[in-house]
């Protein structure tokens, strides 16, 4: 399929020392790269918008609040140079303070009416003064972040970052399982239900949260999330049924999970229209990403809603 749309897309910017860095190699050479070598491939496997974002865990990471603003400021600013070099390929999510909420509403803000950007970008939760501190975005202090991005009608990719270093015990002696292979679906997902369940979304109920991976398990586990919280909700209440805020406040993408399977059970348990493509790169392959879901047996209608359409709508791209 010709003209897709991709929405996970990384980079890296130089200078901002925030994530762990890369090693040297075919993997960060392609992070840092967007002239080139990116939009050839995009061309060649008929991506043709990709919306970037800072890679995991980007401003999220930084432990100190003032350099968490300034750096969020520094690499949207970075990206909004490389979307104005090319408009026509390249979109822009937005990196933010969150260790600030206030900053990081004013910073969407400023990213959306000002630079263009379609969104925001988060990577996981939040640390907070040391590295072993979290913050999530189901608590209070968030409620009026939340409020303005409503406002501006933007939706926010929660994307995965590790788990943090006290809660790894599970994964001791299994370090292949801590991050991409299974622990960011733990992490990413139970943060959305935490999102869920908080009742962001009936104070809330425009918000967009768009996942990545196919929904990071949800999919399959959301009958059984409902049923067992129907019956013991510990005290807490929400409007509507607990799949229902899965099928109308998300998005999920197909990065990284390039499973004919799980589509299929994703569209059958979301709808086509709550499904967008993506890729992942440079952690995953522009090219397996479109061979697979170009010549996945999809009714031609989805192909277009999940490659494109979808995408046009859900970021207020001009048609
Ligand atoms: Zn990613």
């Amino acid at each position: 399929m010709r003209g897709k749309i991709a929405l996970e897309e990384h980079i890296g910017v130089e200078g901002l020392e925030v994530a762990p860095p890369l090693p040297e190699g075919d993997l960060k050479n392609r992070m840092f790269e967007t002239d080139a070598l990116r939009l050839r491939e995009m061309d060649e496997h008929g991506i043709e918008l990709a919306v970037l974002s800072l890679t995991s865990p980007g401003i999220q990471g930084e432990p100190d609040r003032g350099r968490a603003v300034e750096l969020a400021q520094n690499a949207n600013d970075r990206l909004a140079e490389l979307v104005r070099r090319h408009p026509d390929r390249y979109a822009g999510f937005a990196a933010l303070p969150l260790q600030d909420p206030e900053s990081a509403a004013e910073e969407l803000t400023r990213c959306v009416t000002q630079l263009g950007f379609r969104g925001a970008m988060v990577n996981g939760y939040t640390t907070l003064g040391d590295a072993d501190t979290a913050a999530y975005y189901d608590e209070p202090r968030f409620l009026a972040f939340w409020e303005q991005v409503e406002a501006l009608g933007v939706p926010v990719y929660l994307h995965p970052r590790q788990p943090l270093a006290s809660q790894q015990r599970i994964y001791d002696g299994y370090p292949e399982l801590v991050s991409a292979a299974w622990g960011f679906g733990v992490e990413t997902g139970t943060h959305a239900i935490r999102l869920i369940l908080s009742g962001l979304f009936d104070r809330y109920p425009r918000l967009n949260v768009i996942l990545g991976h196919l929904g990071e398990t949800l999919p399959f586990a959301i009958w059984r999330l409902e049923h067992r919280f129907d019956l013991r909700p510990h005290g807490k209440r929400l409007e509507r049924p607990v799949s229902s805020y899965l099928r109308e406040n998300f998005y999920v993408t197909t990065s990284g999970n390039f499973s004919t399977r799980a589509l299929a059970a994703t569209i059958v348990e979301l709808g086509a229209d709550r499904v967008l493509f993506s890729v992942d790169y440079p952690y995953e392959s522009i090219g397996e990403a479109a061979a697979w879901f170009d010549s996945a047996p999809l009714d031609e209608g989805d192909r277009e809603r999940i490659g494109r359409n979808n995408a046009e709508a859900l970021l207020g791209l001009p048609r």
